[in-house]
């Protein structure tokens, strides 16, 4: 079994679990009290006694490390990871990420007191300048005291109006636009707790400067009113304006509108104040630079590839795709 099981790949791994699971959660439903004791004073027992195993080196346990190097991308995996599923043997090459300004390429880098805290807290300090929050159709609470976090169905991204209704506290995207610089320091470290206002205050001058959304939308802020609204369009610029760019987004991609006007299904759009969360596409070429700043400090589209073919004469062509052609 400890044979047939190491080489197993991690469809075939996940589906023989998922199996086990089930038929352990069926025995255990028809138990009665008294066969529950039984089982669990077994478990308890094998437990006390198995302190010695050597985890180790159980082939079940042991994967290895990631010594493979894929041909194509030089990606590393598992041995357990079959070879195309980083690029598609070569057909699929994503850009790199570009390197970010000084300051927060020093906070990723460095090892000083504040880096050290950043690189400990990378998630937080994304935390603090998301302008999407998280969402799914259905979350599962443990009853009792327990720190895990299930969700069943879909995961998406919402985000709310430019400004919050009064009296409430503003949150992720609206922070941007709170009075002055120090008071949007304030209120980030006052969502997120264990922050430092230093590390915030250099990462917001980063986006302030740098964020092709926060720009943007700080621009629509001034011409703002009741009757309009801004819209984020999903992937395409309007008919007879420049092809789209690949990188950061150009200012037109974000526009103001009037609130009755009609828009595309998949666009983003934005009121001035509202108590409505909107979801976001997944396909939706702001998706990922929404939810994480911190690595699409620009505001550059998370999702877009080229794809390479090599056609009957030999030549190797390359396509930009984006993920709207992609779903597609
Ligand atoms: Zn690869």
């Amino acid at each position: 079994m400890a044979i047939a099981r190491a080489s197993e790949t991690v469809e075939e791994r996940c589906r023989r679990q998922a199996a086990n699971a089930q038929r352990t959660a069926t025995a255990r439903a028809s138990e009665n009290t008294e066969e529950r004791c039984r089982r669990q004073a077994a478990d308890a027992q094998r437990i006390s006694n198995s302190s010695n195993i050597c985890y180790e080196s159980d082939p079940l346990i042991a994967i290895g490390r990631m010594t493979l190097e894929c041909n194509f991308c030089q990606v590393l995996r598992w041995k357990g990871e079959s070879p195309g599923m980083c690029c598609s043997n070569g057909k699929i090459r994503l850009h790199s990420l570009q390197a970010p300004p000084e300051h927060l390429y020093t906070l990723l880098t460095a090892d000083y007191s504040d880096a050290v805290h950043f690189q400990d807290n990378v998630r937080k300090y994304n935390a603090c300048f998301q302008m999407t929050s998280f969402g799914s159709t259905k979350e599962i609470r443990e009853a009792g005291f327990m720190p895990t976090f299930k969700v069943q169905g879909q995961v998406y991204h919402r985000i709310g109006s430019l400004q919050p209704l009064r009296n409430e506290e503003p949150k992720f995207l609206q922070i941007y636009f709170v009075g002055d610089k120090d008071k949007q320091i304030e209120q980030r470290c006052r969502n997120i707790s264990n922050t430092r206002p230093s590390i915030v205050s250099q990462i917001q001058d980063m986006l302030h400067q740098h964020n092709s959304y926060v720009k943007s939308f700080k621009y629509a802020m001034e011409k703002m009113s009741p009757e309009l609204k801004v819209v984020i369009y999903a992937d395409k610029t309007p008919s007879g304006q420049h092809e789209r760019r690949y990188n950061a987004p150009e200012t037109s991609e974000v526009a103001i509108i009037l609130a009755g006007d009609k828009q595309g299904s998949g666009d983003i759009s934005l009121e001035l104040r509202s108590n409505r969360m909107k979801k976001i596409a997944e396909t939706h070429r702001a998706y990922d630079a929404l939810q994480y700043p911190l690595l699409f400090w620009q505001g550059e589209d998370g999702y877009n590839f080229e794809l390479r073919q090599t056609n009957p004469t030999g030549e190797i062509t390359t396509k930009k795709i984006s993920a709207m052609d992609f779903y597609a």
